[in-house]
């Protein structure tokens, strides 16, 4: 028997143009074929239980072999295999309709595989390594005969009597002198490591020693001799494809340690199972943040029945939870996924939002289950939290219960609770309730001090993301706003009734003012004389928050916003009229120490919010010196 025939495709010749087109993502043929061969021993499994097919299924497998000097990569399986008239149907009719519509779909194409996932090309992504590519195969079928397919990439093809003599196939590509990097084994290996690692089936890959029992040595004791066993390469049942209750966390943890060999444990977990509306499957994993967060990107592994995909999952992993590990795994998302096919796809939406909520539910649950242990996490988590209630509607709905506010004293609050802790000391004249915070304990000292001897509370805001999750805080919370605790001086942060004023007459006001800005002298300072408490620091500088925002917001780059950005750095350098130094400058004749006083109480006002640096630092050192 044998028979010749052109692949019922109406172009010249195609396998040029899917070669060269395809060539930059050329390693997935080996996912194509593996895929295709862990099918078909899925198929015989399943015809197997039902009753249709009677004979020893043996150990379903597939094996992949090279062979350098031969330059051929041989896929095999023991699947249902096929007959002439199979291969005529499924691989010498290439699914699509004709050349024309291929030749329009394929100038839309963005990459391989929407080309494959599009025209049902798994079989012939071949031909983006091979030249030649041989097909040896028998049919499950009773009486089948084996058969042998050839295709020189031409579309001419040549179907004879086979070979085989066990039901299954082996497609043997002869790979031409371009890809010839891939008739290696450490290659290959890293090929078949990143998409075959979990495939239902055991792959075969390469040999191992392993020592079998080899009788009893002299004294009687056993002997073993050492012996080459096939190599199998994946784990067939991964974790994500079992029920939660059969899991232990050790289970999750050496799961992770698969995936991420050289990370940190987790901090917890949250396993996905959903069959409606769509399927999903899967195991997310919040890492311990590490600082750069970039690094840590692109961690979830999407796979589509056990096969991977990609790492990108950017549509269906919401945005806040890109730096989450772990995988996931749906038959609803097609194994040549391309972004434009995901970003318009209904199901992604779903998924997504799944995800979104599944993840809310998971952080209620620990906070409800165990405060303590959630609050010792909240440095680790409390970023997604926080980005997650800045970016989605419906996540701030669920996390406003379970986001936590810190505070300088260590302390942690919920929405609610921090509510009711300062409304009473920090609402002001208007009925605003004023929250204050500080990003630099540090440096801005002086001024939490201030704020707890007053009675205030001041929050912990230090995190990268704080800056917007103030803003979102304000947007959301009704009649409250947020103060960093260095905006202005204390008596003025929140508003009460009491009228602070200054002992000052007018004269004596407008002196002490210019007394100080003949001493500071500086750029961007302007001096103003404040009621303070007497007890209160003689001089406070303070930044306007609003001016602060909107410069910070600059930084970080936003078109508009350079304005501010190009704006100097404007400080309001408050005089406290009630302070006894005040008078002292003001009864002291000589000029010359009244500037030296002034000079001290400005330059301490700096040092104690670390702004005193340089050549300023020296000169006070000096003065200092000079003045004790
Ligand atoms: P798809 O897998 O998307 O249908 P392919 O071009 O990869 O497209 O394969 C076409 C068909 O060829 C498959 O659907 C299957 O029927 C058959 N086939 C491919 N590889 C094998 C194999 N190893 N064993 C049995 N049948 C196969």
């Amino acid at each position: 028997m044998q028979e010749k025939g052109t692949i019922s495709i109406h172009t010249e010749n195609i396998f040029p143009i899917i070669k060269k087109f395809l060539y930059s993502d050329n390693e997935i043929f080996l996912r194509e074929l593996v895929s295709n061969a862990v099918d078909a021993t899925q198929k015989v499994k399943r015809l197997a239980s039902l009753g249709q097919y009677n004979k020893d299924l043996g150990n379903l497998k597939v094996s992949i072999s090279f062979d350098e000097a031969k330059k051929t990569i041989t896929v095999s399986d023991n699947g249902i295999g096929m007959t002439g008239e199979e291969i005529k149907k499924y691989i010498n009719q290439i699914a699509f309709s004709g050349a024309t519509e291929f030749m329009e779909k394929f100038k839309e194409a963005k990459d391989a595989n929407e080309i494959i996932g599009r025209f049902g090309l798994g079989f012939y992504s071949a031909f983006m390594v091979a030249d030649k590519v041989e097909i040896e195969t028998l049919s499950y079928q009773d009486g089948a005969e084996p058969v042998r397919w050839i295709c020189d990439g031409s579309t001419e093809f040549e179907i004879s009597e086979g070979t085989r003599t066990h039901r299954g196939t082996d497609v043997i590509l002869y790979i031409n002198p371009e890809s010839e990097e891939f008739l290696n084994q450490y290659k290959l290996q890293e090929i078949l490591d990143k998409y075959c690692k979990f495939l239902p089936v055991p792959i075969m890959f390469g040999t191992k020693t392993e020592q079998e029992p080899d009788g009893e040595d002299a004294e009687g004791k056993p002997k073993y001799k050492s012996v080459e066993v096939d190599n199998i390469i994946n784990n067939t049942s991964p974790i994500w494809t079992k029920a939660p209750g059969e899991l232990s966390d050790e289970d999750y943890l050496n799961f992770y340690k698969e995936l991420y060999p050289l990370s940190e444990d987790p901090l917890f977990w949250i396993h996905l199972n959903v069959d409606y509306p769509f399927n999903l499957t899967g195991v997310l994993y919040f890492p311990k943040v590490k600082n750069d967060f970039d690094l840590q990107r692109n961690k979830i592994k999407l796979f589509s029945r056990q096969v991977f995909i990609t790492d990108e999952v950017k549509d269906i992993v919401p945005e806040f939870l890109m730096l989450l590990h772990g995988v996931i795994d749906s038959p609803d998302i097609p194994l040549n996924v391309s972004r434009s096919f995901l970003q318009a796809d209904s199901n992604v939406k779903k998924i997504n939002s799944y995800i979104t909520k599944k993840v809310a539910d998971k952080l209620a649950e620990l906070f409800r289950k165990d405060r303590k242990s959630y609050e010792e996490k909240w440095n680790d988590i409390g970023l997604f939290v926080k980005y997650g209630m800045i970016s989605e509607e419906k996540f701030y709905e669920k996390a406003k219960d379970f986001a936590l506010l810190t505070n300088t004293k260590n302390e942690y609050y919920t929405l609610e609770e921090y509510r009711e802790k300062v409304k009473e000391t920090q609402t002001d004249k208007d009925g605003n309730c004023v929250y204050l915070y500080t990003n630099d304990p540090a440096k801005q000292d002086s001024f939490i001090q201030a704020a707890n001897k007053k009675g205030y509370d001041v929050l912990l805001m230090n995190s990268p993301i704080d800056n917007h999750f103030i803003n979102q805080l304000e947007h959301k919370l009704e009649k409250t706003s947020l103060k960093r605790v260095d905006a202005d001086v204390i008596d003025k942060l929140i508003t009460k009734e009491e009228n602070l004023t200054h002992e000052l007459t007018e004269e004596e006001a407008s002196k002490i003012k210019q007394i100080f800005e003949k001493a500071i002298s500086k750029p961007n300072m302007t001096v103003e004389v404040e009621g303070l408490h007497a007890e209160a620091l003689p001089v406070t500088i303070t930044m306007d928050e609003f001016m602060r925002r909107m410069k910070d917001m600059a930084r970080m780059g936003g078109g508009a916003m350079n304005f501010y950005g190009s704006l100097p750095d404007n400080y309001k350098v408050a005089i406290n009229g009630n302070h006894k130094l005040v008078g002292r400058i003001l009864n002291t004749e000589n000029e010359e120490t009244q500037t030296q006083l002034a000079k001290q109480a400005f330059d301490l006002a700096l040092l104690s919010q670390g702004m005193l640096t340089g050549a300023d630092l020296t000169e006070f050192v000096n003065r200092s010196v000079s003045l004790i």
